[in-house]
């Protein structure tokens, strides 16, 4: 069983809360950095790989800054995180845009920037077009095998049920059109699981697009430039998971691309990963104070983050470690479930969860929160979004994003139609 450690100690974080008080999503600069080297050395074997952050899984500037002075990209879901990426500095094929139910204005500013535009459908063709006033030359599409997705007998995920991507057949028909109208670089684009916690689901899932790719080739005659394996490495969020190991997933696509492409003649196509978890998660948590303790049918630590904090938990009944700072040694001879404050019962952080003794003012560290964690965060209840922090290289630390006020709240709201009682001339 591994041991989960919090990237900081009680002291630092009691010094970190004299100035910005809790709830806070906190990351850490130096751990940002390695894991993105550690991808980067794992995949140096192929000349024109790149990772496109996915943008989603913690969309700030600082922490886009970062990954970009570390080689990444960016990959946009939507109009605004492309142009918080522009705001960003990023540019032209820096940019993977991998939307779905896309409309023709999204595409035109996806292609205003020189963004690659990953096409989840055969009917976006028009859009596409509409949008870009033709077809732009580089143009990536989103593959759907359905039925299972296995590796070995375990079944990952069911493709089958997705609402991304196209058919095979529709694969093969979209090229011939985008060609007909003028692309002349093509990328294939699957994402088939989520969070895997193997290292064959790289392998597994290059080896598909692989043999996808030279067939689409000879099929159509299209130039594949790249392949892109999309999200879906996972981290141990429980501490007797066991981790990916980058390296040995880069070795098993590398023998892949051996296998498959090289003999085709399909040498130069780069690879690329749009990850956002296994980049980010682990290396953010979320601090939070114990606020009170409640004893009913069951002990509870009431909390001072809530799910609209960190959905995870509350949507996906996702585990998210806590470890109660200073007493990371301690025995965990207490059962708690530890909850928020929303008038929603799946507001928990951990339900029947084996921890030391928590005393009010204890300073909770919520482990793997650094993707999908704030930028999941909801206004339910009125509660507002805390601030996030940077934990800089040098151990000082920046406000990367100051927390909601009530005017943030309120910002959306227009009174001035109403006859509202003491607002009256
Ligand atoms: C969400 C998403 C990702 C990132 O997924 P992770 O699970 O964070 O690795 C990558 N690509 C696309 C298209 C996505 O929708």
């Amino acid at each position: 069983m591994s041991e989960k450690r919090p990237f900081i100690t009680l002291e630092q974080a009691r010094q970190i809360v004299k100035d910005y008080p809790t709830p806070f999503h906190l990351y850490d600069e130096a751990g940002i950095r390695s894991t993105a080297r550690t991808l980067r050395s794992a995949f140096s074997w192929n000349v024109g790989f790149k990772e496109y952050f996915a943008v989603k899984a913690t969309p700030n500037p600082f922490i886009l800054s970062i990954l970009r002075e570390e080689g990444c990209g960016v990959d946009c879901s939507s109009e605004t995180e492309l142009m918080l990426s522009r705001a960003c500095g990023f540019a032209g094929q820096e940019i993977m845009f991998s939307s779905n139910e896309t409309e023709a204005h999204e595409f035109a500013l996806a292609n205003s920037m020189g963004a690659v535009i990953n096409l989840d459908d055969y009917t976006l063709i028009e859009t596409l077009e509409e949008g870009c006033g033709g077809i732009p030359q580089t143009v990536s599409c989103r593959y759907n095998p359905g039925g299972d997705f296995s590796i070995g007998n375990e079944i990952m995920d069911q493709p089958k049920d997705s609402k991304y991507g196209m058919t095979r057949a529709q694969l093969t028909q979209a090229y011939r059109v985008l060609m007909e109208k003028g692309a002349r670089r093509f990328g294939l684009h699957a994402f088939l699981a989520s969070n895997t916690l193997t290292n064959a689901y790289y392998p597994t899932l290059a080896r598909i697009l692989f043999e996808t790719a030279v067939e689409l080739h000879r099929e159509t005659g299209a130039h594949i430039a790249f392949i892109n394996l999309s999200g879906g490495i996972g981290v141990a969020y429980r501490p007797e998971e066991p981790a990916n190991d980058i390296a040995v997933i880069g070795e098993g696509v590398r023998r892949a691309y051996e296998e498959v492409l090289v003999p085709a003649g399909m040498g130069d196509v780069a690879i690329y990963t749009e990850l956002g978890r296994f980049l980010l998660a682990s290396n953010g948590a979320l601090l939070t104070t114990a606020r009170h303790e409640k004893h009913t049918y069951k002990e509870y630590i009431g909390v001072d983050a809530c799910a609209c904090n960190l959905m995870r938990p509350a949507m996906y009944r996702a585990y998210h470690h806590i470890t109660v700072l200073g007493k990371e040694d301690a025995p965990c001879d207490h059962v708690y479930d530890v909850v928020g404050s929303l008038c929603e019962n799946n507001d928990k952080f951990a339900i029947d969860c084996r921890l030391p003794r928590i005393d009010r003012g204890d300073l909770l560290y919520i482990h793997d929160t650094g993707a999908h964690g704030y930028s999941m965060g909801y206004n339910y209840n009125g509660k507002l979004r805390s601030a996030e922090l940077l934990l800089r290289r040098d151990g000082s630390v920046q406000m990367i994003r100051r927390a909601e006020t009530p005017a943030d709240y309120f910002a959306t709201l227009d009174f001035a139609g109403l006859d509202l009682p003491g607002r009256r001339a």
